[in-house]
């Protein structure tokens, strides 16, 4: 049981005038899997080992169960934590190196009679110690662990003839072993290849529904974080963007930054406007006309918004193709000019250009698509393409940041 807050924390490290991490607020409640995620040098990292200890606090205050933590020893804070390179001793065996923090590890226990009786002063009173684990309790908690890994059968094997994926369970066992109140992960999985990784990334799910505890997990990869992630923290040099689940980073990115973070292809941006025609606010993009959603609508309308000049959202899923037989007229279509195709399998992906110039790519599956759509989507070729109001981000051009709350925007 352990929640974990950090409060007001920043980091700096020394000779440096700005901040690592800057202003970091997060209440992380117990069992809850938080994932932070952002481009390299973001402050990840540091933000997770102030969390273990292994970095001092230049400000603010981190609690683990409503304890203050900022000045107790990694050792004592009940965590456990994977970092990317194993970190595994090659000379020993996997089952020793489980259990070599173990061998280190004191409990607390009360003295006892050789027949394991507690024994008891002349007050009565049971008498507490520190004691190391017995052999006994040693082999029962590596087992278990390379029970919940499958690794039982590499128990006496050496680090070295094991494949990168096994080294990771066994850095993962030796986390586990400890019964941990908080798992710290860094980048766990990015020296493996990429097959791998899909695999790891669906144990640690399998993981974390067997031992339950809180845990924080650092990457880079959007997917990991967006498969993984009760909530997210998007991250950018050193200050939190956004935090939120999966589907709320996703359908409400709060600023371009993370909207362009999340999700690939990377969400187009155009320049457009937004203009408020016969009493309804519409984009008006390449000078055609895309109503807003309802909720949106209601919101501009009682925040009395002006035209202004917006950059318009749309991720490449969400652009509607029109196919070529479609005799759609209305007068919210567009047209695009294909520059090159790629073909994933299930699905294409279309890079056009449109309007000015403007690059833009949109997903579309290939099942279903007709002889004469596979012309029209070839390289050169045009397509026409329309908008739905319900998968449209509108964003302050200036602040960059998503005009419509996120109450409004996910009702
Ligand atoms: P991330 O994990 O997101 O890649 P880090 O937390 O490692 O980012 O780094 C955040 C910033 O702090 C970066 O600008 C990095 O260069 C700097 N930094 C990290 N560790 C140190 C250190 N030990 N000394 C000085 N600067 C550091």
């Amino acid at each position: 049981m352990a929640n974990v807050s950090l409060r007001e924390v920043y980091k700096y490290y020394e000779n440096n005038e700005t901040p690592a991490v800057a202003d970091f607020n997060l209440e992380i409640k117990d069992k809850e899997f938080v994932v932070f995620v952002g481009p390299s040098g973001c402050g990840k990292s540091t933000t997770l080992r102030m969390v273990a200890g292994l970095e001092e606090i230049s400000y603010g205050q981190i609690l683990i169960d409503e304890k203050v933590v900022n000045d107790v020893e990694p050792k004592d804070r009940d965590i456990a934590m994977v970092f990317q390179n194993y970190a595994l001793y090659p000379h020993m065996t996997v089952y020793d190196n489980m259990a070599f923090g173990l061998k280190m590890m004191k409990v607390s226990d009360v003295k006892r009679d050789k027949d394991g009786v507690p024994v008891k002063d002349a007050n009565g009173r049971e008498i507490p110690i520190m004691r190391h684990y017995t052999k006994a309790e040693i082999k029962e908690k590596v087992e278990e662990a390379a029970r919940i890994l499958s690794i039982t059968e590499y128990l006496q094997r050496k680090p070295k003839a094991m494949s990168g994926g096994q080294r990771q369970r066994v850095a993962i066992g030796r986390a586990i072993v400890r019964n941990p109140k908080v798992f710290l992960m860094d980048e766990p999985l990015s020296n493996l290849d990429a097959k791998l990784r899909n695999q790891m990334r669906a144990e640690i799910l399998m993981l974390r529904k067997r031992i339950n505890t809180t845990f924080i997990y650092v990457t880079h990869d959007q997917t990991e974080a967006m498969t993984l992630g009760d909530r997210i923290v998007i991250m950018r040099d050193g200050f939190i963007q956004q935090v939120g689940t999966p589907g709320q980073v996703f359908d409400h990115p709060e600023n371009l930054f993370v909207a362009g973070f999340i999700g690939t292809p990377q969400m187009n941006f155009f320049n457009a406007k937004l203009v408020k025609v016969d009493g309804s606010y519409c984009v008006n993009l390449y000078g055609k006309l895309f109503p807003v959603k309802e909720g949106v609508n209601a919101y501009l309308e009682e925040m009395k918004f002006e035209d202004s000049d917006i950059v318009l959202g749309v991720r490449p899923e969400h652009i509607t193709l029109l196919k070529a037989d479609s005799t759609e007229v209305s007068a919210a279509v567009l047209e695009a000019k294909v520059t090159v195709t790629e073909m994933m399998g299930s699905e294409l992906y279309v890079h056009a250009v449109v309007g000015d110039g403007k690059e833009m790519v949109l997903r579309t599956p290939t099942a279903g698509l007709s002889k004469a759509d596979r012309v029209s989507i070839a390289d050169g070729g045009t397509i026409r393409f329309t908008l739905e109001p319900e998968l449209m981000h509108l964003f302050d051009k200036a602040k960059e940041t998503n005009l419509i709350p996120i109450n409004v925007d996910m009702e």
